[in-house]
């Protein structure tokens, strides 16, 4: 059976918010089978735990935010990512803030976490969602357009195409396909960091917003290069960090997808609202188990590679 799986050991780490500039604890603790990822917002007078569903993401301009009631907790998709990179189902997050840390502004720190608490799979069969049909969104005209789709295909690949006009991103890839069964995820993909323009972080420092971010935790350009002195971890480090926020927005799903996902200029938003289709159009998926493991998509039996 392919089984659930959850931390061994509890374990932590203190950071800042990207946009909050707060200082935040986080604790990944195990959980049981079929409780799924659950945040808890410790810092509130009554504890309130926000679980990860697609439904319960209120807010995706910048950051991916989960909501139940009014707790809330931004920016969750980088975390989320790596869970999905590693195939945790099951997990509590005790949060001191708003805002999960941003760390290094990639997946790694997280990756670097979770399998130091290690991976202990559990006597529940694992439960994925299966697209049988396409379904897409679309938004804009012309040269505002953008989409998102899943088709159906046995396992889980992801495919992105970013459209940035600016020096630095035009010399690399603007498109990249990552497939879970190259069990490359933390290699490959959870390296790479999220990035901005100087003048933006500008504007949004006006706005209370990116007051965490810096050299430290993004890529950041000017209107010509790279500013960090150590240079891009990828030379496609854009679009790979698209694919990074795109695998963390859909594992909100509650469950890994079997599916293959393409996005044009795609992004938090649209990401969701993907999700919310798939979720109305109940003929176009099925939920599925893999009694025998052999018989699961390659890249999801295995425990992940570490680097
Ligand atoms: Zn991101």
């Amino acid at each position: 059976m392919l089984q659930q799986r959850t931390l061994k050991s509890l374990t932590r780490a203190v950071g800042v918010g990207l946009h909050s500039g707060q200082r935040v604890e986080i604790t990944l603790r195990p959980a049981q089978p079929d409780t799924g990822i659950v945040f808890r917002r410790v810092d509130l007078a009554q504890p309130v735990d926000i679980p990860v569903s697609a439904m319960a993401v209120s807010d995706t301009r910048l950051a991916s935010t989960l909501s139940n009631g009014g707790a809330k907790v931004h920016t969750v998709e980088h975390l989320m990512s790596a869970c999905a990179g590693l195939g945790v189902d099951n997990l509590y997050v005790d949060i001191t803030a708003e805002e999960v840390p941003i760390l290094d502004g990639s997946a790694a720190s997280f990756v670097f976490l979770l399998q130091s608490a290690g991976i202990e799979l559990q006597n529940a069969p694992r439960r994925f969602i299966r697209v049988t049909k396409p379904v897409e969104v679309r938004e804009g005209q012309g040269a505002a357009e953008k989409w998102a789709r899943l088709d159906p295909y046995h396992g889980y690949k992801l495919s992105f195409e970013i459209d940035f006009s600016h020096p630095a991103v035009d010399s690399t890839g603007q498109r990249v396909e990552f497939d879970m069964s190259t069990n490359s995820y933390s290699r490959d993909i959870a390296r790479a960091r999220t990035f901005g323009f100087t003048k933006d972080v500008e504007m949004m420092r006006a706005n209370g917003l990116a007051l965490g971010g810096g050299l430290d935790n993004a890529i950041v350009m000017d209107d010509y290069k790279v500013l960090n002195a150590g240079g891009l971890r990828y030379d496609d480090e854009f679009v790979k960090h698209k694919i990074l926020d795109a695998m963390g927005d859909l594992y909100v799903l509650g469950k890994p997808l079997l599916a293959s996902y393409s996005a044009f200029r795609s992004g938090h938003a649209l990401n969701n609202k993907l999700l919310r289709e798939l979720l109305v159009r109940t003929d176009a998926w099925e939920t599925v188990t893999f009694p025998d493991e052999k018989l699961a998509p390659k890249g999801f039996a295995q425990l992940a590679r570490a680097w």
